[in-house]
């Protein structure tokens, strides 16, 4: 059975200056060995989260456990190395008149010579760097630069890995795969992780679980196609997913909007709402009598982005592969695969 590595209670900060807490009231449960993606825009309370997790920060009101011991609440208050964390920042935070070798070294402090040099021939394996030992960090490129900082992080094999938007100073190439690599790496190091970032397709990619922050709340908590399918408020479905939103108004289970009717199977108390249809879930079909006009099309490979005009002259944005180019100018008739829409009132 999995068992609990971070267990967070109703966790609040509040900092002395500031009206409203950056954290505020969170809880949550990361298993064992899973990586949790914490998401939210620029101010959101990840990084303070995070380092009210490796103890950097102190909390107001609630509890933090790690690997089953009370690490903080409003009595106990263990400090940041005594914590069996491993921190991967932005900036990579290297020491620069150190090799690739000693910055891997750093935390292996209490091992004979021999087993640190064994330990760091692992994690330079890990982590892709061979060769490279001898290295000083301004001799790497970005990307180098963050796969040591991973292996130093990984090296005392700590129970939990923290990465607080490891990938944002690296040019998009190097982003994407070493978003790929970062996942095999904590999975082969079997370690558990919270990994922050403001970048939707990144979190998604990378967790077992994504935790979505507004304001200080986690606002979602799920598997990423669970928020992907079912997100839980317009914050996160615009957050998460590429969607239209459509003002609508319910008959029965039919929900009526001005590009045509859907029907929704869940039972909704409210009488008006907004609908939610991804710009994948579109089916656009040429019809002279619709009062949806292609505004423009755009090719982007695998598929079309068109802009949809409404008769009110509300942009819609669809996205269809590309099979079937519709000309610019032409009315289209707009359903909607299977039953991708969701409301919210
Ligand atoms: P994120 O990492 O999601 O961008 P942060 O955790 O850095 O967000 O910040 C959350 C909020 O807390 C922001 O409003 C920020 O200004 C505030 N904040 C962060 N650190 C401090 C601090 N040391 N003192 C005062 N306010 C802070
Ligand atoms: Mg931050």
């Amino acid at each position: 059975m999995q068992q609990a590595i971070v267990q967070l209670q109703n966790v609040t900060k509040q900092f002395a200056d500031n009206p409203s807490p950056a954290v505020n009231n969170v809880s949550l449960t990361l298993q064992q060995g899973d990586v949790l993606g914490l998401l939210g825009p620029s101010g959101c309370g990840k990084t303070t989260l995070l380092r009210l997790i490796a103890g950097f920060e102190r909390l107001q009101s609630g509890q933090i456990e790690i690997g089953g011991q009370v690490v903080c609440d409003r009595s106990i208050c263990v400090p940041a190395e005594q914590r069996d964390i491993g921190i991967v920042f932005q900036d990579y935070a290297l020491f620069p008149h150190l090799t690739v070798a000693e910055n891997v070294a750093f935390g292996l402090k209490q091992a004979s010579k021999q087993q640190i040099q064994k330990r760091i021939g692992e994690v330079i394996e890990l982590v892709r760097l061979e060769g490279l030992e001898k290295r000083y960090p301004y001799e790497l490129s970005g990307g180098q630069q963050q796969r040591v900082a991973l292996a130093r992080a990984l090296a005392p094999q700590p129970q939990l890995m923290l990465l607080d938007e490891p990938l944002s100073n690296l040019d998009i190439q190097v982003r994407l795969r070493l978003r790929e690599e970062i996942r095999d790496i904590l999975k082969a190091a079997g370690t558990s992780a919270i990994f922050v970032t403001h970048d939707q397709e990144e979190a998604l990619a990378i967790s077992d679980v994504v935790g979505v922050m507004r304001q200080g709340h986690l606002e979602q908590l799920g598997t990423p196609e669970e928020i992907y399918t079912h997100p839980a408020s317009r914050f996160v479905a615009e957050f998460v997913t590429q969607a239209n939103f459509l003002p609508a108004r319910r008959q029965g289970n039919l929900w009526e909007t001005e590009v045509g009717s859907f029907e929704l199977p869940v039972n909704h108390a409210t009488e008006t709402g907004e609908i939610m249809i991804r710009q994948e879930d579109f089916i656009l079909k040429p019809a002279n009598d619709s009062s949806v006009v292609i505004r423009s099309r755009r090719f982007l490979g695998r598929e079309y982005l068109y802009c949809l005009k409404t008769a009110s002259g509300q942009e819609l944005h669809a996205r269809t592969i590309t099979d079937l180019a519709l000309p610019v100018g032409a009315p289209v008739q707009v359903s909607i695969v299977g039953d991708a829409v969701k409301v919210f009132s």
